[in-house]
């Protein structure tokens, strides 16, 4: 083992004494058996410190609910009557016990649910960039050790503290430090005193800050609990579970339904005593009757089914980083979708190039710098000519712009074991954009790693989607060498004579204007207007062919310019050329822009790129028709106010040259025409966007920590068909609810309308203990209540419009459902219990409690298969679609005997062993429910049948 660096105060030593200290080569990085000691001295790069609620908090909190409370409050009144009669007060211990069961599988449900969302959470755990063995490499963020090279860029949130060692127009913002929300500007060559404030440390970058613009490169000074953050990483707060709308909702139902029980108490003891009932049996049946109002299982069922909703999506490659999203999912309208990677591919190729004399096709696939160029002159009768790109300087000089300005890496990777595609072994780190130039001028032996040698970058102007421009200022090198290639020579000899050379690429039009002059074979002119109209309709051939188009341009310098200089610099440039790249589209993208039609969701597309490319696309994918549709431009926007926009966003399908700040205006606008809008992002600025979105969605892949940070959902590949693929399981889930919910409560109303009617029919008892109640409500119904909420998708799920997310959960039939089956399930469970009660036989006399206790357990099972849908009958539906429902309805009836005949259970619950014509009584009975659900299904298809006119029977396609 070797000298480990040091703690030093990092931000008071020079860049050179750090590198020094750090023991790293900042042009080779660390070696790897460094790499390996200082990780295991360090360990790694993670804060371990505990994050969101304890343990205990998370336990206590299965307490405080309302229901659970009015249980116990029904324990001890239940305890204080059998203590005064002298017997054990059994049912006050057993409801205790079950009290506090239920508290246990809530903390293990909840934090296991906290736990799979904080594994879903590590999921998108961040990637870097790092220099290591002279390579850059990508590597999770928690493998960076201290003396790590790590590039940093505009997005990034910061993976571990780190002394700059180069920094270009770089801006941090330290919120999540020191509380301050504007950035602070970040220099490299810099000292700083050795007292200077965190905030004030403008040479050291700190893990959890984010990169707002700018690049840089930093060399880690600490990782995991040792940086700054770390040592405050105890007050964050990592995780949380989150409340959905829905699961709100039912809280303050299950409130309204304990205080209505409490009343209903009141009144039958009031009723009961003023005529002149007993005291203690009022007080037993209302009693009964609050256990049995309140649905106890029901808040249990709806966590698990949004856990496995979560679940379900990452399976599909959406990754849900908070809960509500899975419901709100459900009922989005319009998806705002970017069109670059999400729509497309982004693997980008580039096709066509255009200077002012030449034009070239190129062929190749994918990043292998391998193809040929056909070229043309354009000038006079187009003959097409055997020219090559050395004979056209134009031309080789737009390659060389585009290989100095550009930021990207292209690595062929060692080829791997039965590689048949030798295409793969070609690979991009970066922004596939500049990847496909750096490819292309690969195809005429042009490489990057050549120029950075002798086309020095000195300065540059990054891009953003803002400005649709990058520059880069190459400082020229001797050639003298005998080594010098041969092609770095060529390109100098091209070149005017200046020690630096600005070179420019970005949007042809903002290039364009930019322009006064005009490279021509090796000459430089002033640019005519006839050559500008040329060069506009090049850039309107190639997008209307749905490429994305690059301009490029260059400018001789004779000095280095200042930090204030380069400001204005991008003028009076010279125009070199086009080059139009293809990005091809995702195929299940179109299918999926469909799927969401037939589900009454609109897609939209938005882009920074040219509207003419926008469309050219949208069309393809069945986003945009032009007799119907609108392209609005980010210019056009920036002349519309927001009520203007909010008018055309009706009709409007493709954005195009938009910026993010844009973004945002869209989704207000959308918003404000009542939409619900999900809208993706990649960029850094793109987070407010993806906030005020119903559903933020940031990319998995190509998007910045601070976009996935802002986001309510992630998707895993970028694509498109993801989001349609969530917004199917977000309606699934929506729908297993509604269809449990409809199955429990209809039950709850039952028992309460047959509790409630004993005083009245003379019984002289209730026939349920409250401990029987418990048990349907949360074992009897609950069981096949889970099983249900595993129900797969019908298959009309994508074929019907989105519901809106504030509909009361009752909307749509339900809250009549359950009123309309709780009264049959009530009144049919009175005509058993006057039949059992006043039967001749003695044996059904003497049991019709448990005839009546039997008969409601089993009638719900038969109500739960029922509950499967709501159309189809039970013969029409696939018993073992799920078989989930089919194992739990036969395994509860199988528990509910046992309550029968296994003698300590029929002890503790109070039950009697039924005979065989009894127990033909419960199921006879019970098949009454099912036979009414699947009659009331007939009838409202007779119903449906009568009131829809065929016309707009929707039409398959
Ligand atoms: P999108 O939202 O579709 O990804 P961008 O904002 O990334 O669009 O790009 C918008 C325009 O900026 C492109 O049409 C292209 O002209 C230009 N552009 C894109 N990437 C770069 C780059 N790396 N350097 C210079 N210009 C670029
Ligand atoms: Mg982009």
């Amino acid at each position: 083992m070797t000298n480990l660096p040091t703690k030093q105060v990092w931000h008071t030593l020079t860049t050179e004494e750090v590198i020094v200290a750090l023991d790293v080569n900042p042009e080779f990085g660390l070696e790897s058996w460094q790499i390996s000691d200082r990780r295991a001295v360090y360990g790694r790069n993670e804060l371990t410190g505990k994050a969101g609620r304890t343990k205990l908090s998370i336990f206590v909190d299965q307490f405080t609910n309302i229901m659970l409370l009015m249980l116990m409050g029904v324990a001890v009144v239940s305890a204080v009557l059998d203590l005064r009669v002298g017997s054990f007060p059994k049912d006050a211990v057993a409801i205790a016990a079950i009290v506090i069961l239920n508290g246990i599988l809530g903390y293990v449900q909840e934090s296991r649910a906290e736990e799979a969302l904080a594994a879903l959470k590590r999921m998108a755990a961040p990637n870097v960039r790092v220099l290591r063995e002279g390579k850059v490499a990508e590597i999770l963020s928690a493998e960076l050790v201290v003396g790590d090279i790590v590039f940093v860029d505009a997005g990034m949130q910061i993976a571990a503290d780190g002394r700059l060692l180069e920094s270009i127009k770089l801006k941090v913002r330290e919120g999540a430090l020191t509380g301050e929300s504007k950035g602070v500007n970040k220099i490299a060559d810099q000292v700083f005193g050795e007292d200077e404030s965190l905030g004030d440390r403008r040479n050291m970058v700190f893990q959890g800050t984010e990169v707002l613009q700018g690049r840089g490169m930093m060399v880690v000074t600490a990782t995991g609990m040792q940086t700054e953050l770390g040592k405050i990483a105890n007050l964050l707060q990592d995780v949380e579970l989150e409340e959905t709308p829905l699961q709100k909702r039912m809280a303050e139902l299950s409130k309204a339904l304990v205080i209505a029980s409490l009343i209903l108490v009141a009144l039958v003891i009031a009723v009961g005593l003023w005529r002149h009932g007993d005291f203690v049996k009022l007080l037993n049946t209302s009693l009964s009757m609050a256990v049995a109002a309140v649905p106890e299982g029901l808040p249990a069922v709806i966590t698990v089914t949004l856990a496995l909703g979560t679940q379900r999506m990452v399976k599909r490659n959406a990754l849900i980083r908070k809960l509500p999203a899975v419901e709100t999912l459900g009922s989005v309208t319009t998806i705002c979708s970017d069109k670059t990677g999400t729509l497309t591919q982004n693997k980008m190729v580039a096709e066509s190039l255009f200077t002012a004399n030449y034009a070239a096709q190129i062929n190749g696939t994918g990043y292998e710098p391998i193809g040929e160029f056909a070229i043309s002159r354009l000038a006079g009768d187009m003959l097409a000519s055997d020219l090559n790109v050395y004979q056209c300087p134009e031309m080789q000089l737009l390659l060389a712009a585009s290989a100095i300005c550009n930021d990207a890496y292209l690595q062929k990777k060692p080829p791997t074991e039965n590689q048949n595609n030798h295409h793969s072994q070609w690979k991009i780190i970066g922004d596939p954009t500049e990847g496909a130039l750096l490819t292309l001028a690969g195809k005429t032996n042009l490489w990057q790693a050549q120029f950075s040698n002798y086309f020095t970058r000195v300065a540059e102007i990054p891009f953003t989607s803002e400005r649709k421009l990058m520059s880069a200022i190459a400082a020229i090198q001797s050639m003298d060498a005998e080594d010098t290639p041969e092609s770095m020579r060529t390109i100098a000899s091209l070149l005017p004579n200046s020690p630096y050379f600005l070179f420019c690429k970005g949007s042809p039009e903002l290039i364009l204007e930019r322009c006064d002059r005009i490279q021509l074979e090796r000459q430089i002119s002033s640019i005519t207007i006839s050559q500008r109209s040329a060069i506009n309709i090049q850039n309107t051939l190639l997008a209307t062919k749905g490429m994305r188009v690059l301009g490029f341009a260059y400018l001789p310098l004779d000095h280095l310019p200042t930090e204030s200089e380069l400001n204005r610099i991008e003028n009076k440039l010279v125009w070199l050329g086009l080059v139009g790249i293809r990005d091809a589209l995702r195929a299940e993208a179109a299918v999926a822009v469909q799927v969401s039609r037939h589900a009454g969701i609109h897609t939209i597309m938005i882009t920074g790129d040219h509207q003419l490319t926008a469309q050219a696309i949208a069309r393809d994918l069945n986003i945009f028709c032009p007799e119907n549709d609108k392209v609005l431009t980010g210019q056009e926007i920036e002349l519309m106010d927001d009520d203007e926009l909010t008018e055309v966003a009706r009709q409007t399908a493709v954005y195009a040259r938009v910026s993010p700040e844009h973004k945002l205006r869209i989704v207000q606008a959308l918003q404000r025409r009542g939409e619900i809008v999900a809208m993706t992002g990649d960029g850094v600025n793109d987070a407010p966007a993806l906030k005020q979105a119903n559903i933020g969605i940031a990319m998995g892949i190509t998007g910045t920590d601070v976009s996935k940070e802002a986001s309510d959902m992630i998707l895993l590949d970028d694509n498109y068909a993801t989001i349609v693929a969530a917004t199917e399981e977000g309606r699934t889930v929506y729908a297993n609810i509604r269809r449990f919910i409809k199955y429990i409560l209809g039950s709850n109303v039952g028992e309460v309308i047959a509790i409630a009617s004993t005083p009245f029919l003379g019984f002289g008892a209730v026939p349920l203990t409250p401990l029987q109640i418990l048990w349907m409500n949360l074992v009897t119904d609950g069981v096949p209540a889970l099983a249900l909420a595993v129900e797969p998708a019908e298959a009309d799920v994508m074929e019907r419009p989105p519901f809106n997310p504030q509909e009361n959960i009752f909307a749509r039939g339900l809250g009549w459902y359950i009123l309309r089956i709780g009264v049959v399930f009530g009144l049919q469970t009175i005509a058993l219990m006057e039949i059992a009660y006043n039967s001749s036989n003695p044996s059904w006399h003497e049991h019709w409690k448990t005839i009546t206790f039997t008969t409601l357990c089993i009638a719900q099972m038969g109500h739960a298969l029922s509950c499967r849908s709501d159309s189809k009958l039970l013969i029409e539906l696939n018993p073992i679609s799920n078989p989930y429902l089919l194992v739990s309805v036969i395994f509860t009836t199988i528990l509910q005997l046992s309550l029968l005949y296994v003698p300590s259970l029929r002890q503790f619950f109070g039950t009697d062993a039924l005979t065989a014509s009894e127990l033909g009584l419960c199921f006879g009975f019970s098949m009454l429910l099912v036979l009414w659900t699947e009659s009331e299904k007939l009838v409202s298809r007779w119903w449906g049948k009568r009131r829809t006119p065929k016309s707009i029977v929707k039409n398959q396609p």
